[in-house]
């Protein structure tokens, strides 16, 4: 694609950054097959070349970002399916990122958008807000038909309120600050890992990390919870607060960074691919801070998933599966972003699970950061067209590795929604994944895996 920036403008690195990509698009349009938003409303300014010519045009022309602009960026998931699609290799995640930061800083939103918006920055990434603002939700989902009927911003204050889970928030076992040592080391030299453990996720199930932690522990894996790290900046990050995304950035920075300079480390685990996409961005988002710009890059290096990680070690052999099929969501983050596509069926396979791919699986479920609170209709749609996917394989379970995907396809279906690390601890001995207290009938021996043992899972499968 052909680009005329100006020389001024290309002096502005992000700028610079940008023209770079906007000229690897051909316009060829292979992008559009595979991009949700096309998919359900069938506008090329919904799809991922429309949205590039018309940040292109935006950036180009040193525009303020305009309402109609601004209303086709906000419907992009950043799901990055076009990313694996496009035979080019376009960066439309740094674009789009780019794209939104311009937005937030020229356009002057509506004020229930502001209001709503702000409220989501100063609470999500926190955990004890986090937590109060959970509550908060249980308490007013009596009051659900006049928050939806609220002008302007009902119906995302209405989808907020649907998002919170039903019970009480678990508390956590582990706190920052934490070394758990490992039962007993293998000959050889000690394993160390930090684990992110981040802001919403350890609020809404802290059981992944606690079985990532038992599992790393049975392999003889140090285990510790930097103090001073809290969430990786992908939630404001995708709202286009790019300061307030490198804040946090440099926050866990400086919390890894000690531990680094410290005992050392050999790997920075994350359990959620959402956040393992953004610390694996680091290098890059702060490749302009002098201060920070080598340091960002040594973390994104060490940034693993849990399941990169896994794959490392040599896993005991599983003592039980499930009787039945698990069906494997791979959330967006972790196969457009994050490249990671079979070592977590393959995981699980190895485990003894019987593991079925999702038709359309390269289709996001609608979760993708704050999405599902701010354009509810669009990621309700995407919600019902996944689960009805995922009935199709008839899984007894649902196995994924992004906490986003978790809450937000377990809203349309019954079937238990896990993540894969819960599972791979569960078949090492580890208690059921937290809201699935897997019944006797439905547990296998790992080799009879492909002949379910009872009516109900023969049923279920
Ligand atoms: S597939 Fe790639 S090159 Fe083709 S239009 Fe889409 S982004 Fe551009
Ligand atoms: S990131 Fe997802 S929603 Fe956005 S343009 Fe690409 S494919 Fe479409």
């Amino acid at each position: 694609m052909q680009t005329s920036f100006s020389l001024a403008q290309l002096a502005d690195p992000q700028t610079a950054e940008s023209e770079k990509i906007l000229r690897t698009c051909v316009h060829c349009g292979f992008c559009t097959a595979t991009c949700p938003t096309y998919l359900l409303l069938g506008d090329e300014l919904d799809s991922p070349r429309g949205r590039i010519y018309l940040i292109k045009d935006m950036l180009e022309g040193g525009k303020a970002a305009t309402a109609e602009v601004v209303k086709h960026i906000d419907r992009c998931l950043s799901c990055l399916s076009c990313m694996t699609t496009c035979p080019s290799g376009v960066h439309y995640m740094h674009l789009v990122d780019h794209a939104r930061s311009h937005i937030h800083e020229t356009f002057e939103r509506p004020a229930g958008d502001r209001l709503l918006r702000s409220l989501y920055a100063a609470v999500l990434p926190h955990r004890g807000r986090f937590r109060l603002a959970l509550m908060a939700a249980r308490l007013g989902r009596p009051f659900r038909p006049i928050v939806a009927a609220l002008p302007g911003i009902g119906a995302r204050l209405a989808a907020s309120l649907d998002l919170a889970p039903a019970g009480s928030a678990p508390v956590a076992r582990h706190r920052p600050g934490d070394t758990i040592k490992p039962a007993a080391s293998p000959a050889g030299r000690r394993r160390r890992v930090a684990l992110l453990t981040g802001c919403a996720q350890q609020v809404l199930r802290p059981s992944i990390n606690e079985a990532a932690i038992r599992l790393l522990g049975r392999h003889g894996v140090e285990v510790v919870l930097p103090q001073g790290e809290g969430c990786c900046g992908a939630l404001v990050h995708h709202m286009g607060r790019e300061g307030d995304a490198h804040r946090y950035a440099r926050a866990n920075i400086d919390a890894w960074t000690r531990e680094i300079e410290g005992d050392g480390l050999d790997a920075i685990l994350i359990t959620t691919s959402g956040c393992g996409t953004t610390i694996k961005d680091y290098g890059f988002m702060l490749r302009q801070d002098p201060a920070y710009a080598a340091k960002a890059r040594r973390v994104s290096e060490l940034a693993l998933d849990i399941t990169e990680y896994l794959g490392t070690l040599e896993l005991d052999a599983a003592v039980r599966t499930l009787a039945g099929p698990l069906a494997y969501h791979s959330a967006c983050s972790m196969q457009h972003a994050q490249k990671i596509t079979d070592l977590p069926k393959r995981l699980l396979k190895e485990a003894g699970f019987t593991v079925r791919d999702v038709p359309e699986g390269h289709i996001c479920c609608g979760s993708a950061g704050t999405y599902n609170l701010l354009q509810p209709e669009l990621a309700g749609q995407l919600r019902a067209r996944k689960v009805a996917n995922i009935e199709k394989v008839r899984p007894v379970a649902v196995a994924t590795g992004n906490i986003g995907c978790m809450t937000q396809i377990g809203l349309g279906t019954a079937i238990p929604i896990v993540h894969t690390v819960e599972l791979l601890d569960w078949s090492r001995g580890g208690p059921s994944p937290r809201g699935w207290d897997i019944p006797d009938a439905m547990v296998a021996a790992p080799a009879s895996v492909e002949a379910p043992l009872s009516p109900l899972a023969a049923a279920l499968g």
